[in-house]
């Protein structure tokens, strides 16, 4: 890693990788960042860093970036730049012309995870009060929906229910779908120091839900009590099976529950799980989990002392993806874990702001703090503030959008900081509905994936070039600040705002601090936020308000949002991805520690010098059946497409499952993802794939 001398100044400013958000401090020589050094004040880090965050910022001045604004009036010609004004009257004008003649709702827009609050919270206000119409979604549609229909389901919100601190607390830690260590190492590192046991305490009991060993099973000093390595798929009726154990067993936390939920759900649910068809030794044929491991992790989970919960991708890129987010909040509930540190339902979210995102209303059927389009007093509320009219119908998802291009009813798109072509399922499907539209703006720091069916690039600012916030996995709302002038001569939330001016509206934003105390006016749970409390304070958790003037480290303390608890009757269905003669195998897929995402930011860094392509983990009898070496090329097909990977041969899966990461832009490993998605939110269903592998001579 280069350095760049002593440094004169620096600048604390948050992560803009992972979930966790580690803060760091930028130092600075002259406009020339010199290194980010962990800051030992971060309530979310304390010190603490990995190799992404700590390393991997050098994209910020890589020679790909792109600068200027690009325009072409087909996606078969060359791009050519011009300045701001001709870019943003271009994109209007086009923008406009679709809208006068298809209607609002031919127009949409997608947000970025990656981007701050204030960023995210511009684009959807554009899309409903520019645009009009509520065809905004953004990329936690396909990680982190079905978390925001399942908690808001059975708890009243769709958040993590603990702070970090929490797991200092825990006596059993179920990890499920998740790995820590490589996707959220800072938090991974707070967890395993609480399993080793630590100020004289005894380490917590850990269960490991997850097809492959990751390295938290076993790591020097901890060793998984359980791991369960199910069958990809099969979430749902692992946990059904577990909560046939509890209740049958009468481990359940009676108190709680006739204190705390709805009694007439919870009987229902209780009745469901009991019967015998939902036991470990029937379930055993579905999960290939040993009864006896199912029956000992229930047992250890309900009885253990302060039992929590992490989950990740593993759990919501399924079929039933909802359905499991549910099933791991009535585990909770059945068992009197929530509502004080050391317990609780804590989804591990992948990107940096993946909360923010969905906090700031950029779901097609919310505004900002989850409140519904159809309601009329909350869209009056916004019609007041904004001076617009808004739609009181839900607006298209991602896969809506790409679905209706394709059909001829929608014609433009707004694309902040997302890849859809790399990141989305079904490759072959993003780029038809694509190269359907009439208008495709990317904005984004690369001319990425998604750019070569654009026909308006605008370029993007780096988390170092702007000012905002980014709100973690534990509800944190964190300052982001500007360490240099952005490279491109403007903010992204300037951008958003002078595209919004171009097509008639009048937004006179000054600063992110401004859009930040909209937010906070519109939007319950932020009413107690400012640009300047967070500055002082470091990082407010949400709800921040009269009821919470400090904010909430823990939530559902006295009672659910929703008042009482839900229980939800989860019935295990198979997914419609079936593995036959043609395609046995079942591929599912990760992160590794280098790495971020489709590789975007990580690739120009030198993280790119670790771990340079996707490999595809296989176990050692399969790859022998099929005359594959470790390091051989093999080529993996699906129904939907093929791809050339290295083999890796490894027991970390089992006979029957492949793996592989999805950084490389070669590999492409989304050619070969299905088009089924979780039945409630449409979340893809990235983590099973039947496959075939065959021994290849390279790409
Ligand atoms: Fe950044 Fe996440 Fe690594 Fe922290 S753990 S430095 S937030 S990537």
């Amino acid at each position: 890693v280069k350095e760049h001398g002593k440094p004169e100044r620096s600048v604390v400013t948050t992560c803009a990788y992972c979930g966790v958000g580690c803060t760091f401090r930028a130092e600075m020589r002259g406009e020339q960042l010199v290194r980010m050094v962990p800051w030992k004040d971060g309530k979310a880090n304390r010190g603490h860093s990995c190799v992404k965050g700590r390393f991997a910022w050098g994209y910020a001045n890589h020679k790909d970036r792109i600068t200027s604004p690009m325009i072409r009036n087909s996606i078969d010609q060359p791009w050519r730049e011009v300045g701001w004004a001709e870019a943003i009257a271009h994109a209007a004008d086009r923008l406009k012309n679709i809208r006068d003649q298809y209607g609002s709702r031919a127009l949409g827009g997608i947000t970025s995870s990656r981007c701050t609050n204030e960023e995210t919270f511009l684009v959807q206000k554009l899309v409903r009060g520019g645009f009009g119409s509520n065809n905004v979604d953004t990329c936690a549609r396909v990680c982190h929906s079905p978390t925001g229909y399942g908690l808001k389901t059975t708890f009243g919100t769709s958040a993590g229910t603990q702070d970090f601190d929490s797991v200092e607390h825990s006596d059993v830690i179920l990890v499920i779908g998740a790995n820590p260590t490589d996707a959220h190492p800072v938090f991974a590192s707070r967890m395993k120091r609480r399993l080793r046991g630590q100020d004289g305490r005894p380490g917590a009991k850990l269960i490991v839900i997850d097809p492959r060993r990751i390295d938290l099973v076993r790591s020097p000093h901890i060793e998984a009590a359980h791991h369960l390595p199910l069958q990809p798929g099969t979430n749902v009726a692992v946990l059904t099976a577990m909560a046939h154990v509890i209740v049958t067993e009468g481990l359940t936390d009676e108190a709680f529950i006739h204190e705390r939920c709805e009694i007439d759900a919870y009987e229902d649910w209780a009745r469901f799980v009991s019967d015998e068809k939902h036991s470990p030794e029937v379930l055993e044929a579905v999960t290939r989990v040993p009864a006896t491991e199912l029956r000992a992790a229930a047992r250890l989970f309900a009885t253990g002392g302060n039992g929590a919960i992490y989950y990740g991708l593993g759990v919501t890129e399924h079929s039933q993806g909802s359905s499991t987010v549910m099933a791991i909040a009535n585990l909770a509930m059945a068992t009197g874990n929530i509502g004080r540190p050391g317990v609780g339902v804590n989804p591990l979210r992948g990107q940096n702001n993946v909360q923010g995102a969905c906090d700031m209303g950029s779901f097609p059927h919310e505004f900002s703090g989850y409140r519904h389009v159809s309601d009329t007093e909350t869209r009056n509320l916004f019609e007041t503030d904004w001076g617009v009219t808004l739609d009181a119908e839900p607006g298209l998802r991602i896969n809506n959008m790409l679905d209706a291009a394709v059909d001829g009813t929608f014609r433009a798109i707004y694309i902040q900081g997302e890849d859809i072509l790399q990141s989305d399922p079904d490759t072959k499907h993003v780029a038809e509905g694509l190269a359907a539209m009439d208008c495709v703006i990317v904005h984004d720091l690369f001319l990425n994936e998604t750019a070569n069916y654009a026909h308006v690039f605008l370029p993007g600012s780096t988390f170092l070039e702007k000012d905002g916030t980014f709100t973690n996995a534990e509800r944190r709302i964190q300052p982001v600040r500007r360490v240099m002038d952005p490279a491109n001569g403007y903010e992204d939330w300037e951008v958003t705002q002078l595209l919004a001016n171009a097509m008639g509206l009048d937004w006179n934003y000054g600063h992110a601090s401004e859009i930040l105390a909209e937010i906070a006016r519109l939007t319950p749970t932020f009413a107690g936020v400012t640009w300047q409390r967070l500055c002082d304070a470091g990082s407010l958790q949400w709800p921040v308000n009269d009821q919470f003037p400090d904010g909430a480290p823990v939530m559902h303390v006295d009672g659910f949002v929703r008042g009482k608890g839900h229980f939800v009757v989860t019935e295990y269905v198979p997914t419609d991805e079936k593995t036959g003669p043609r395609f046995p195998l079942l591929l599912t897929t990760g992160r590794i520690l280098t790495h971020y995402n489709v590789g975007a930011q990580t690739r120009r860094t030198e993280n790119s010098t670790w771990h340079p392509e996707d490999l595809l983990e296989m176990h050692p009898t399969d790859a022998e059946n099929r005359g594959l070496a470790d390091g051989g090329w093999a080529k993996l097909s699906s129904r939907k497409g093929e791809t050339t990977l290295r083999v890796k041969v490894t027991d970390r899966v089992a006979p029957g499952v492949v793996y592989t990461t999805f950084h490389h832009p070669e590999t492409q490993a989304n050619v070969v993802t299905t088009d089924y998605s979780d039945w409630a939110t449409n979340c893809p269903e990235y983590k099973v794939t039947a496959v075939q592998v065959m021994p290849s001579n390279g790409p």
